[in-house]
């Protein structure tokens, strides 16, 4: 269990989620932390539930109308269960890489290919939109550019169609006490992996036609604070940040990979995985849809220590964006007694 209550195994997602009753008390629970009131005629007492069926409907006793916990959700005139679409929300954003719909179809026990695919298409529909807010600011921000894919499938030796993909990624550091218990560790030589003082901070990933000067520059325009240290390489594409208004880190020995990996370590790492993710997951991906992979990539990533508002985000509860009332699982009366 996390700090903030977010089931992290499998044994704990089970025990919050037995049943599609506890998946659908805990979308009652978000659409309304104070208790059930009508999106019609406002009243505010205690609905009426259907025992016998799959509770995604509470009647209002004043008006008598249904109100549906799945309207404008990802969840929304499914035929599938609630609980199952809770696993695969839960598996979409904690599982590292993201899933095929194959996986996705084995893990579940889902039977037919097509309703896996459908899910997954609607719980990754909540991951590609693009992420806007500027980053960088206070930390300072590695920018690099790699090249994607190579040969594709029907593809011919030799021709090779690879993507540019140019990224940032913010560099945070650990804070203080945190850097002294990391310290603490290095005394225990039990062949534990150091913590290392820095991290990754936000990412942002873009496909572009190339790595001219005029895509690499309006890439950090649109997602870097301005005033922002940016740490690049030594490619002249770069050129220009300095005046417009960053701080501008060139490397200067370019060539040498080693130095450009200690210069540009979290971006490098990032490509690293982004590349693995794509080919052993997807099997390669065609540049059609590669905007939309490096947007869900950069989804689970800047949420990988927020596990709870990607499930949220995913299931299409954002909208319904109450504060996590995930403690309420463990604190509130509508817990499934099993649990
Ligand atoms: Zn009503």
């Amino acid at each position: 269990m996390d700090p903030r209550g977010f089931p992290t195994t499998l044994p704990e997602f089970q025990c919050v989620f037995p049943d599609d009753g506890a998946c659908a008390r805990y979308l009652e629970k978000l659409r309304w932390p104070d208790g059930f009131a009508c999106p019609r005629c406002g009243h505010t007492g205690e609905p009426y539930r259907f025992p016998k069926r799959s509770s995604v409907v509470l009647r209002c006793r004043a008006c008598q109308r249904n109100i549906s916990l799945t309207a404008s959700t990802a969840m929304q005139s499914s035929h599938t269960s609630l609980s199952m679409w809770f696993w695969g929300a839960y598996l979409v954003t904690t599982q590292t890489p993201g899933q095929s719909a194959l996986q996705f179809q084995r893990q579940l026990g889902i039977s037919r290919y097509e309703t896996a695919f459908q899910m997954l298409h609607k719980l990754r529909a909540g991951m590609v939109r693009p992420e806007r807010d500027a980053i960088g600011g206070q930390y300072p921000v590695e920018v690099d550019e790699t090249l994607v894919g190579g040969r594709t499938r029907g593809e011919g030796r030799g021709i090779h169609h690879k993507a540019t993909v140019v990224g940032a990624v913010e560099v945070r550091r650990r804070r203080e006490g945190e850097d002294r218990a990391a310290t603490s560790h290095q005394d225990h030589a039990e062949g534990k992996p150091l913590k290392r003082m820095k991290y990754a901070g936000r990412l942002r990933l873009r496909l572009l036609a190339g790595r001219d000067a005029d895509g690499l520059t309006a890439f950090v325009k649109e997602n870097v604070t301005h005033g922002s240290v940016v740490r690049t390489d030594g490619w002249q594409g770069y050129d220009g940040l300095p005046t417009m208004g960053y701080l501008h880190e060139p490397l200067v020995l370019g060539g040498n990979p080693d130095i450009a990996d200690a210069h540009l370590p979290m971006i490098h790492i990032v490509f690293s995985n982004l590349k693995t993710w794509l080919l052993g997951t997807h099997h390669g991906v065609s540049q059609q849809h590669l905007q939309a992979y490096l947007n869900e990539y950069v989804f689970r990533f800047n949420r990988r220590f927020y596990p709870m508002t990607a499930f949220n985000s995913v299931l299409g509860l954002a909208a319904h964006s109450i504060p996590p009332t995930y403690d309420a699982l463990y604190t509130g009366d509508w817990i499934h007694p099993a649990a």
